[in-house]
This record gives structure tokens, C-alpha cells and sequence, in this order.
């Protein structure tokens, strides 16, 4: 029997890489440029810590989709289900509230959830993930936001939009819990399973529910953006001025409500229409108080992530969208790469020797054996390059390549410094 991937995950192939570093590339500057610093966290920690970290009634712990397995010393660990906590454990863990005020991180990585798979849900899937940790004024949620949308533009995508709402603070949320308790206690039974727990745990995350009969009791229930004390509404107010200042387009969403127990205040998402019912390209949120929680100081916090899986989704959709053609071998900007063509036995040597010296100024690849003419340059128009260097007695004779530029046709007897100059030279076609 053949062995598969395991449910839920998938392969990233060479094909699909371009796309990946596109997305994770934007990132790096978009974020980067704005002062956040990289951080890599291991993918295993101790699994008290996204118990901790995300509440007892995120969808995590309540559908138990925490992978966790038990270490040969008895403890419990777990392969993150998601970046926040382990990234402000690190914060912590490395007294980085030493730090000038505000501290930015970002990373990007696999994620595992044990979730029933579907389109755009999956059992390893990736994010990129940023934080503000230290700031409490408006201005960070506002660049927060400001920063998820303007990795998604530099990522490529035109097509997205941002979802602002706000769940309030700990005694609104309390509150407006109270509201639904006692607004949906006579209908409770009704709701699903995954629903009275929510109701049980943290009423205000029912908002969330997918399943059409939760949906038609809770829809005409106020939403928490309608039952906000006044501090939070103020800050709500501030955090629109700046992205109205700014020209960043968003619109309001009076039900969003994150997915984690500790999130406060601003809630946002970018979304993409066109990519199936899992809509989100990613989330974020204020969680003030979390950084305490995990054993830090009281610091306030605010950060989102977005899913990489979705955003390659939603690239691919723009693309079908607005392109007929079909993708270029390479794209006319890439810089110039080589195929080289042994026409003989002498020259399959000569071919790896000169293909492992010009590789210090480009892409250069070669034929393994003795190609005739024809056949060399369909190996070499497979390969993607977009020239190719044959070599026969001839060519020996006067220590030249017959170099071919596969696109205009064009043919000439070349040095082997004409062919650095061709890897080298950025504008040589
Ligand atoms: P969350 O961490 O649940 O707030 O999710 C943030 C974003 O990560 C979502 O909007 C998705 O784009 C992505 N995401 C979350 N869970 C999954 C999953 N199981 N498979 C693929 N992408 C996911």
C-alpha cells in the first residue's frame, strides 16, 4: 500500500514556492520596515501554555484541536496551535520588556489544529503573525491593522477588505455575556453541542457559530459593538480616526468576535470574497491582560495573523480573475539562466565543469549525457532557462559555446566570459 501525506496537511513543490516566498517576502519588508524584529519559536512547547494562552473556551481547547503527546519525562507537550502565545512566552522568557517600548515581532511558520478539513481548513497550515506589545493607545491597533492590510497589498492582492469591530473591555464582555445568558437561556437546548459550551464558557463566542439553526437564534441579538462602555467606544472611535487619516478602506462588523478568550477592545479580519466559506484571511485583536496571564508584567499587547494557505488562495483567484494568458515561462524580468548542451561524449565534462564554476553568477544547469542538437534544446526549454550553450568537437576546436537565446532564436559562437557576462549582466536580454 502507498503511502500518503497525512490528512490535512500538504507538500509545498518546487512550483509553488515562488509563491510562498512572494507572500512571506512582503511580509519580511513590510513588517520589517515598520521596526518589527523577527522571532522563530520552536513548534513544540509545553501544552499548559495554549491552555493558558488561548482560555479555556477557544475553539482549541473546547473541539479539542490541540495535538499534544506526552514527552519520555511524563509532560504534557503540544505542536502550536497558533503563534501569539509562544511568542509573547519568548517576550517573556527573554526579558524583552527591557526593551525601548514599543516591541514589534513577527515570524511566520506551521500551525497544527486537529480540524475537521475542508477548503482553507487544514491539520498543518502556516501564518505569518506580528505584534505591538507594550503600547495602549489607539494608534497601535490602528497600525496593526494598517500593517495586516499592507501585507496583503504587498503580497499582490488588490481584492481584500478589513473588518473592524470591538468586543469591549473585560466588564462590557461581562456584561454583554450576562445579556446572552439570559437572552438565549430559554432557547439553550436548541443550540448545538459546540454552542452550549460556548454559552457555558463565553457566551459572547456563540457570535461565531456556523451552523445555520445557532445562526437564525442568535441573528437578532445585539452585537457587542452596540453595547460598549464608554472607554471602549472612545478608543473604538480613535483607532477609525487613524485609519480614515491614513486612507486604510475597512468596514465595520459589529458582531466579530475573536476566536481567543483574551482579546479586548479592537477586533479586526481581512477578508477576501471568493475563496469558499472560510472568507478570513486572517484575524487579530487588543489582549491586554494575556502577557500577565502567561507570568509577564501587566503589558498591554495587540497583534493578528494572517493564513498563508488563504492568501496563496485569493492570489490564485485574482490571477484566474483578471488574466487570460497563461503564466510565462519565465518572467521577463528574472534574470538570465543557462542549459548547458554536451553534443558528444568530451563535452558531458567539459558541460558539468563549466556549469559548476558559472553557478557562482547564476542559474546554470546541463544535459547528464550526450544530447544531439534538437533534443538538447527541448531539455533545456523544460528547464525553464532562458538560454542555452551547446558544445561539440567544433566548438572545441576554437574554445567557444554555440550560445542560443531561447526566446528570440538568436545563435552565436560565444567565450565561457560571454556566458558570465550573460549571468551576470541583469539587462543581457
Ligand atoms: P486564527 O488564528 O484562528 O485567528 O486564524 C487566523 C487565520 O489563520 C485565519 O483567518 C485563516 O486565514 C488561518 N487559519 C486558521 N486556521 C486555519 C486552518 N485550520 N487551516 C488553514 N488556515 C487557517
Amino acid at each position: 500500500m502507498k503511502i500518503r501525506s497525512v490528512k490535512g496537511t500538504a507538500d509545498v513543490l518546487p512550483g509553488q514556492q515562488a509563491a510562498w516566498s512572494q507572500v512571506i517576502d512582503a511580509a519580511a519588508t513590510v513588517l520589517g520596515r515598520a521596526g518589527a524584529g523577527r522571532i522563530d519559536t520552536p513548534i513544540i512547547e509545553y501544552a499548559e501554555l495554549f491552555e493558558r494562552g488561548v482560555g479555556e473556551s477557544a475553539d482549541i481547547i473546547v473541539q479539542k484541536e490541540l495535538y499534544t503527546f506526552e514527552d519520555r519525562g511524563g509532560r504534557v507537550l503540544a505542536l502550536r496551535p497558533e503563534f501569539t502565545a509562544g511568542v509573547l512566552r519568548s517576550y517573556i522568557e527573554h526579558g524583552m520588556f527591557t526593551l525601548p517600548t514599543p516591541v514589534k515581532l513577527w515570524t511566520h511558520g506551521p500551525l497544527f489544529r486537529a480540524e475537521n478539513v475542508q477548503r482553507g481548513r487544514y491539520r498543518q497550515f502556516h501564518q505569518i503573525n506580528f505584534e505591538i506589545v507594550g503600547l495602549d493607545t489607539p494608534l497601535a491597533d490602528a497600525e496593526a491593522v494598517h500593517l495586516m492590510w499592507a501585507t496583503l497589498a504587498g503580497s499582490g492582492l488588490h481584492g481584500h477588505g478589513m473588518k473592524l469591530g470591538s468586543v469591549g473591555d473585560p466588564e462590557d464582555r461581562a456584561a454583554y455575556n450576562e445579556y446572552l445568558r439570559t437572552e438565549l437561556a430559554p432557547r439553550a437546548t436548541e443550540l448545538t453541542p459546540v454552542s452550549q459550551e460556548r454559552l457555558r464558557l463565553n457566551p459572547m463566542r456563540l457570535l461565531d457559530a456556523k451552523d445555520r439553526g445557532d445562526i437564525e437564534i442568535i441573528k437578532d441579538l445585539q452585537r457587542p459593538l452596540e453595547r460598549l462602555g464608554t472607554a471602549a467606544r472612545e478608543h473604538f472611535d480613535e483607532v477609525r480616526a487613524h485609519l480614515d487619516a491614513w486612507g486604510v478602506p475597512y468596514e465595520i462588523d459589529p458582531g466579530i468576535v475573536r476566536g481567543l478568550d483574551y482579546y479586548r477592545r479592537t477586533a479586526f479580519e481581512a477578508h477576501y470574497q471568493g475563496i469558499g466559506a472560510q472568507s478570513a484571511l486572517g484575524g487579530g485583536g487588543r489582549y491586554d491582560g494575556l502577557i500577565e496571564q502567561l507570568g509577564g508584567h501587566d503589558l498591554p499587547g495587540v497583534g493578528w495573523a494572517l493564513g498563508i494557505e488563504r492568501i496563496l488562495d485569493a492570489l490564485a483567484q485574482e490571477a484566474a480573475a483578471t488574466s487570460e494568458s497563461t503564466v510565462p515561462r519565465q518572467s521577463p524580468n528574472a534574470p538570465p539562466s543557462l542549459f548547458l548542451v554536451p553534443l558528444d561524449d568530451e563535452a558531458v565534462g567539459e558541460a558539468a565543469a563549466l556549469a559548476h564554476s558559472l553557478r557562482a553568477h547564476g542559474r546554470v544547469e546541463h544535459a547528464y549525457q550526450r544530447r544531439n542538437a534538437g533534443k538538447g534544446l527541448k531539455d533545456a526549454d523544460r528547464s525553464g532557462a532562458s538560454h542555452a550553450a551547446l558544445r561539440g568537437a567544433s566548438e572545441r576546436e576554437t574554445d567557444s559555446w554555440q550560445l542560443k537565446d531561447l526566446t528570440s532564436g538568436e545563435q552565436r559562437s560565444v567565450s565561457e566570459q560571454v556566458l558570465v557576462d550573460l549571468l551576470t549582466a541583469r539587462d543581457a536580454r
